[in-house]
């Protein structure tokens, strides 16, 4: 009997996260994962690096677990040569799908699941510490999911110069699903979720469901699905060739829906910048009281731009010179206005800080901890080594509250919280 792929990947920022550092591989015969790590982008750069070089590796003949190592030795050098990329990594977690065997390679916490027959197995191991502890018994899988250190792994692609790959082999049969899928997915659902979506005849289907259900729970990471179905080939239909275009085609509509929910949030994004951001420039003559509100009151401003904003619609207006003195004091006090609020944000970003945590590494930051539809009203001023996983209770609570600070106090929390040498 032959075996036929149909397939349908996901990856979706999330909800809580600025950049998705998650990448995939769905190239039949092969389908991967990878979640990266690391400060800045390098996350990011770290997948994706790992995603290409797994498939260009399989493509030139390697088997998935060789072509796992190469992909460590690539991201490692990478990480080598360039200090902001020093100690990125990632997670790999991959499958070859050949023959009636889906032969996978695994490092991280990414996983892999078979759903067969209505019973869901995990086939991979988590390498990481609470991976680790539950394997011990010293963890509840419900407590390893609650983990404050459940983001640390035991195990990267790219972070030494060799690495260890798992690798196993299962044989697979007509009906089988396999998904691959970053924490951002699995740490979210309970297994009964992915079963009852992974239940879909249609991978598509099952993906964008699966993508949906780990936003509604949070979207706490970013969240990265690659389902695959197995199904016996038909013989009179073109066999191995003819499901494959079939393949390629429920990926587009499959982006659809899990491209839903963050256009939609891109719509609030659009919404919020054109009533806030821009609001300044355009607003003022259409809204002088909202940008006046925005930009901290510049006093007379305001009561001056009123009776002008009413003055080219005014019918009684007595001239065209006295027009165009009063368009010319709107420009100018508009202008003003501008400038204002280019000052008042340079203030805003000189003498405001706060102490916050990205990508798990705490840092200080200088503006303020919010951020105005697309626009982030702040920089990471000083990026520090010790990691948020690290503090305990009392001191996280004292970085989640991203209390704006002088530079000197949240300079202080800082050497307090032990991120300074
Ligand atoms: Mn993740």
């Amino acid at each position: 009997m032959t075996l036929v792929t149909s397939h349908a990947a996901l990856t979706d920022i999330g909800l809580q996260r600025r950049t998705n550092e998650d990448s995939y591989v769905a190239a039949p015969p092969l389908f991967a994962v990878c979640d990266g790590m690391g400060g800045a982008e390098a996350g990011e750069v770290a997948s994706s690096l790992a995603a290409e070089t797994l498939t260009a590796r399989v493509a030139a003949g390697d088997s998935v677990a060789e072509a796992a190592r190469a992909a460590n030795d690539a991201v490692y050098a990478r990480a080598t040569e360039r200090v902001e990329e020093s100690g990125m990594g990632t997670t790999l977690t991959a499958v070859t799908i050949e023959d009636g065997h889906g032969r996978f390679a695994h490092v991280g916490d990414s996983r892999a699941y078979l759903f067969r027959e209505g019973s869901l197995q995990l086939l991979s191991q988590d390498h990481s510490l609470v991976g680790e502890l539950v394997r011990e018994g010293r963890l509840t899988w419900d407590e390893a999911a609650a983990h404050p250190q459940r983001s640390i792994l035991s195990r990267a692609l790219g972070t030494e110069p060799g690495v260890e790959v798992d690798e196993f082999s299962v044989e697979l049969r007509a009906g089988d699903v396999l998904l691959l899928c970053s924490d951002g997915l699995s740490g979210d659902l309970p297994a009964e979720v992915l079963r009852e979506h992974l239940s879909a005849a249609d991978p598509a289907e099952a993906a964008a469901g699966l993508v949906a259900a780990a936003r509604a729970a949070g979207g706490h990471d970013n969240i990265t699905a690659v389902v695959v179905r197995l199904d016996e080939a038909e013989p009179a239909a073109g066999g191995d060739t003819a499901p494959m275009p079939a393949v390629a085609a429920p990926s587009p509509p499959a982006a659809e829906p899990a491209a839903a929910p963050p256009a939609a949030e891109g719509g609030e994004v659009a919404a919020a910048t054109q009533a806030g951001e821009p609001g300044p420039e355009e607003a003022a003559p259409a809204g002088p009281a909202d940008a006046g509100a925005r930009t901290a009151g510049p006093d007379g401003d305001a009561s001056g731009r009123a009776p002008d904003a009413g003055g080219p619609s005014d019918p009684a207006a007595a001239g065209a010179a006295r027009r165009a003195r009063r368009r010319l004091g709107v420009l100018v006090l508009v202008l003003a206005l501008v400038a204002l609020v280019g000052v008042a944000g340079i203030v805003v970003v000189n003498t405001c800080y706060f102490v916050g945590e990205e990508d798990g590494q705490l840092a200080v930051f200088s503006g303020l901890p919010w951020r105005l539809g697309p626009l982030e009203l702040n920089s990471v001023y000083l990026r520090t080594a010790r990691s948020y996983a690290t503090l305990d209770p009392t001191q996280r609570e004292l970085v989640d509250a991203r209390r704006v600070r002088t530079k000197g106090g949240a300079l202080r929390l800082a050497e307090d919280l032990g991120m300074l040498p």
